[in-house]
């Protein structure tokens, strides 16, 4: 087997202390720790700086440690902080090319061919997007219900793509698309809303449901 550089061994050293290296990875830290003293000696060093208890560390330890384990947690942390701020834009983008299209029992229908499938319908001349919600439980008049909250938009500004896709008009339409998680869903309500509102707590999902129209509900 190639040796493998010492600098490489002390890079994943942190995570083989944490245990979280994969099996090959482990089996490779070993390998290269029977044989070199160096990264044997590495391996004792930082042990310490993460195990000893936080009294007996001098600062410099201290801080070592404490950077690198804060460090960890900004991972993590930046991760979900990038899927939220990729959300928010995708949402704000929306409410700024387009608005809601208002329910109306002709446009919007939603159909129950089986228990497993909620059928949604818009029978309009297109629309620029569709936004529907997973289930979530709501306490409805006492009740506790898995509610969905869908709605439609258009555009506002005119994309040359979305010219391109509508056509004179002429023809009838039947848009479908298929709920998340229909077989669980007990009511469908109609409501235009913006997620970043809801982060920000200026919106709630109780608030929109007092001004969301029922469009299906389960027998
Ligand atoms: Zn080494």
């Amino acid at each position: 087997m190639k040796e493998i550089k010492c600098t490489i061994i002390q890079d994943v050293l942190p995570l083989y202390i944490d245990g979280v290296v994969s099996p090959d990875t482990k089996e490779m830290v070993d390998e290269h720790l029977k044989h070199c003293e160096k990264c044997q000696k590495e391996l004792e060093s930082m042990k310490q700086e993460l195990y000893l208890p936080v009294e007996n560390k001098d600062s410099l330890l201290k801080s070592f440690s404490k950077k690198w384990r804060n460090k960890k947690i900004m991972i993590a942390l930046g991760s979900i902080l990038g899927t939220a701020i990729l959300l928010f834009g995708a949402f704000s983008y929306v409410f700024y090319y387009e608005k809601v299209i208002p329910y109306s029992e002709d446009l919007i229908k939603i159909e129950a061919p089986n228990n497993q499938q909620l059928v949604l319908h818009y029978f309009g001349k297109s629309y620029a997007g569709v936004h529907e919600t997973h289930p979530m439980s709501l306490e409805i008049d006492g009740e506790k219900k898995n509610v969905s909250f869908i709605f439609y938009t258009q555009t506002i500004a005119h994309s040359p793509t979305r010219n391109l896709l509508d056509d004179d008009g002429q023809n009838e339409h039947n848009y479908i698309s298929v709920l998340p998680e229909s077989e669980k869903i007990d009511a469908v309500y109609y409501a235009g809303f913006d997620v970043e509102d809801i982060s920000f707590g200026k919106d709630s999902w109780d608030d929109i449901l007092e001004r969301a129209d029922l469009i299906w509900e389960r027998e």
